[in-house]
């Protein structure tokens, strides 16, 4: 399993106020999956999700990464946020290629596999370029790039469109599906947008809002042709 969330509780303190963000929850992730959370504002989708990082400790329950415990961030989960952030003074292609050099990955091999993932994002042409040089939707593509190229376990998303205009956002949708179909990579994605989660994901887990406390998690199967 890509990710076993088992029995996770937590609870906030504020101001003399207590919040049950997320009670009880259980999630079960396959490797490959895109599976979208969806729910209103308030949820606790973003606080799963920081848990599930390891930004966050939950009061109770595990979480397995790879049947590894998740006790604080590692490189086997990917959060990649809403504005990318790219190293303006190396190029497209030394940005992809950061990690695996900071990881001692043999040279030659990052660098054809930088290159195999450019081509996949569409920026095969625009390896020497540097990140001014490119539009918001290619620098988030380059993001992708290179994030994929550490091999993640899964890559976790927390509404990452949601800052961009209507046609960027429809753009990188695709280009997510994309990739995923081409990469097979696990996706954990939070959104609080239900055409966006039913386009995207194999499967929705719907987090409920009871007043102020209990969050449940029901999955539902979104039949789509998959290639
Ligand atoms: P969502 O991502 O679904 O909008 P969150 O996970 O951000 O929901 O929040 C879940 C609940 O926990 C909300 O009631 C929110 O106000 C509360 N909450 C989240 N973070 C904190 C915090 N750091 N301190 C106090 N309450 C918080
Ligand atoms: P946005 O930043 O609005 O998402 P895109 O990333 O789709 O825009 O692209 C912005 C501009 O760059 C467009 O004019 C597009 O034609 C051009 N562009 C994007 N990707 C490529 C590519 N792989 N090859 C050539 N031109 C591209």
């Amino acid at each position: 399993m890509a990710l076993d969330i088992r029995g996770v509780s937590k609870h906030f303190r504020h101001k003399g106020k207590n919040t049950l963000a997320l009670d009880n929850v259980d999630l079960h992730v396959q490797p490959g999956e895109f599976i979208c959370l969806l729910g209103p504002s308030g949820c606790g989708k973003s606080t799963l999700l920081n848990i599930v990082a390891g930004f966050m400790k939950a009061d109770s329950g595990t979480i397995l990464s790879q049947g590894t415990p998740v006790t604080k961030p590692g490189a086997d989960r990917c959060v990649l946020f809403q504005q990318p952030t790219l190293y303006s003074w190396m190029t497209t292609k030394q940005n992809v290629m950061f990690g695996p050099k900071m990881t001692g990955m043999d040279k030659t091999a990052a660098s054809e596999r930088a290159a195999e993932l450019l081509d996949i994002v569409g920026l095969g042409a625009f390896q020497n370029h540097y990140p001014h040089q490119l539009s918001g939707g290619m620098r988030h593509r380059v993001a992708y790039a290179r994030a994929l190229i550490n091999k993640p376990n899964i890559l976790l998303l927390d509404e990452p469109f949601a800052a961009l205009d209507a046609i960027t956002r429809v753009s990188m949708q695709n280009f997510l599906l994309e990739l995923w179909q081409q990469e097979r990579t696990t996706i954990l994605f939070v959104t609080h947008d239900v055409e966006e989660a039913c386009l995207l994901a194999d499967r929705v887990c719907v987090m409920s809002a009871r007043p102020g406390r209990v969050h449940a998690i029901s999955t539902v199967d979104i039949p789509r042709p998959r290639t």
